[in-house]
This record gives C-alpha cells, sequence and structure tokens, in this order.
C-alpha cells in the first residue's frame, strides 16, 4: 500500500498530503468511484455539502470496511448557511453518516454577505464540541483571514484555493503560511482545461521519469507542500495519480513548472471576491 505523507496542521493533528477530490462527480456514482479510490489507498476524501454526493462518500466508506480513524474525511459550509452552521454541520454528519469529520471548511467568504467572521465563531464552538477535529477556510484571500485572526483566537488550520501551474497566487500562500495556516490546492490538475497537461515543460518530465503529465504535476505540488485532492472518475487515472511516491523532480523540472504562472488570466474557477452567496 502506498505510503502517503502527512502534514502536521496548527492544531496538533495531521492530514495526508495527497486526497480525493469529488466535486461535480454524480451522487448517482459517488459511492462507487470513492470506492475505487479507496481501493488504490486513498485515505482522504475532500467533499462538500454543495457537491450534494456526501450520502455516496459516506456509504463508500461504510462498506469499505476500512476503519473510521485511518480516512480523513473533509466537507465544507455552504454560502447561505454562514448564520447557520451548527445545524449545516450535523446536517452532513447526518449524510455523511459519521459522528464527525476530520476538517470543516467555510467554503467562500461571501464579503458581500459579511457574515464568515459570525460562521467562524461558530466552528471554532463545533471543534470544542468534537464534531470536527479541524476547521479551516477555502477561498479566503489575506484580508479575510486578518479579519478572523483579529476577531478570534483560533487561526484557520487550511486556506483551501485553487492552486495549479496556470494559476500560482504566491504571495497569498506565503501569507497563509506565515500565519501557520497549510494550504490545499483545488483544481490542482487546472482541471485538465487550458491544455495544461500537453504543454512541453510538464511533457519532458513525463518523460523522463516514465509518467504522465498529470502525476508531474502532483509531484510539483507535493515538492512544494501542498495538500492535493484529485478528482478523476477513471479508474485508471484515479490510480496513476496516487502513483506518485517513487519519483523526485529535478530542481530545473521545478522551475520549469513554476515558470507557466500566468497570474489572474490562470483562473479556472471563480475569484474569491465575485463567488456570491448562493
Ligand atoms: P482537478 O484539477 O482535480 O481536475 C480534474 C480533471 O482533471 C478531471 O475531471 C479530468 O478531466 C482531469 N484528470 C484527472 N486525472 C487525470 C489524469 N491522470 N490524466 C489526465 N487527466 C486527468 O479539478 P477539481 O475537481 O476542480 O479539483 C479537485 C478537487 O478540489 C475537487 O474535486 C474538490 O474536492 C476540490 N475543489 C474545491 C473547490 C473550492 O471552492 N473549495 C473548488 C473546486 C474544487
Amino acid at each position: 500500500m502506498t505510503r502517503i505523507p502527512r502534514i502536521p496542521l496548527n492544531d496538533g493533528t495531521s492530514i495526508p498530503q495527497l486526497g480525493f477530490g469529488v466535486c461535480l462527480i454524480d451522487p448517482a456514482e459517488t459511492e462507487r468511484i470513492v470506492s475505487v479510490a479507496l481501493e488504490a489507498g486513498y485515505r482522504h476524501i475532500d467533499t462538500a455539502a454543495i457537491y450534494g454526493n456526501e450520502e455516496g462518500v459516506g456509504r463508500a466508506i461504510a462498506a469499505s470496511g476500512i476503519p473510521r480513524d485511518e480516512i480523513y474525511v473533509t466537507t465544507k459550509l455552504w454560502n447561505d448557511r454562514h448564520g447557520d452552521a451548527d445545524a449545516a454541520l450535523a446536517g452532513s454528519l447526518d449524510r455523511l453518516g459519521l459522528d464527525h469529520v476530520d476538517l470543516y471548511l467555510i467554503h467562500w467568504p461571501c464579503p458581500a454577505q459579511d457574515r464568515y467572521v459570525e460562521a467562524w465563531r461558530s466552528l471554532i464552538e463545533l471543534r470544542e464540541r468534537g464534531l470536527t477535529a479541524s476547521i479551516g477556510v477555502s477561498n479566503f484571500l489575506p484580508t479575510h483571514l486578518e479579519r478572523l485572526e483579529m476577531a478570534t483566537p483560533v487561526t484557520p488550520a487550511v486556506n483551501q484555493i485553487e492552486l495549479h501551474p496556470f494559476f500560482q497566487p504566491w504571495k497569498d500562500i506565503d501569507t497563509a503560511r506565515a500565519h501557520g495556516t497549510k494550504v490545499q490546492a483545488w483544481a490542482p490538475l487546472g482541471q485538465g482545461k487550458n491544455g495544461l497537461l500537453s504543454q512541453p515543460e510538464l511533457v519532458d518530465a513525463a518523460v523522463a521519469h516514465g509518467v504522465s503529465p498529470a502525476p508531474v504535476v502532483l509531484r510539483w505540488h507535493l515538492q512544494n507542500g501542498i495538500i492535493v485532492f484529485p478528482k478523476s472518475q477513471t479508474p485508471a487515472r484515479i490510480r496513476e495519480n496516487i502513483d506518485i511516491f517513487d519519483f523526485e523532480l529535478t530542481d530545473a523540472e521545478m522551475s520549469a513548472i513554476t515558470s507557466l504562472d500566468e497570474g489572474e488570466d490562470g483562473r479556472v474557477g471563480s475569484h474569491p471576491l465575485d463567488a456570491g452567496p448562493a
């Protein structure tokens, strides 16, 4: 079985650095696909209430027979529940069939509705009650993180943001890290869009290491200390995305991939300030 490194978090817990993401996986297919991932060796699943597939994740975990404490489960508070996190997490736990999650995130800051500090205070309480082991945020800019830090005594364990070779917000990453918050990459493969996986820098490294370009991108994230959970519905890809611990990119390969950054033009998802409430 592949040994996946764990990253220590600021609350004394740790998280497997590689997991499996289930955004846009059809709820009817989720149990089958998550079962493939668990069989392949993944022990960290990233879901969210808005994905509508928490039940399938929970069923796959239950059917796997793998002890609960060997699987790391993340889910997220959706934008219309910032004033109601207690009931929102209760609903997620019910759908997952679990008595606690390992990580609960505020999905988007939604600054226009301005309730994320209130939501954060609720997450602190939920953690104190043992309903989630760790708490964090997603799509927060440094200004949102600073506001939490001023208003409450708890710093998010993670910030889950868009990050891939075409979009590399290093300034925001460095700010989060300076505050003790670990960074998770969503769309670590750039969702396979805009020809990312056929860039010569990736193809050359893939040939050199006898793998395909997606594992090269995932390896680049790992060597940068980033937590990733690529999504795929194809068993062969699910398996190749976890098979990334037997090779190491050289400094020159790392730099070549870093040079693919296109700044704001490289985004494939929403800007954190644009994503409004549901
Ligand atoms: P991703 O970067 O993981 O890309 C997934 C796509 O890449 C697949 O649909 C497939 O087309 C392609 N792909 C995957 N493996 C491949 C391989 N081995 N070879 C070739 N192509 C391959 O995109 P994502 O699903 O958006 O992001 C991963 C996870 O991040 C999500 O499933 C979800 O858990 C999380 N996420 C969070 C947010 C947020 O706002 N917090 C937003 C989006 C995604």
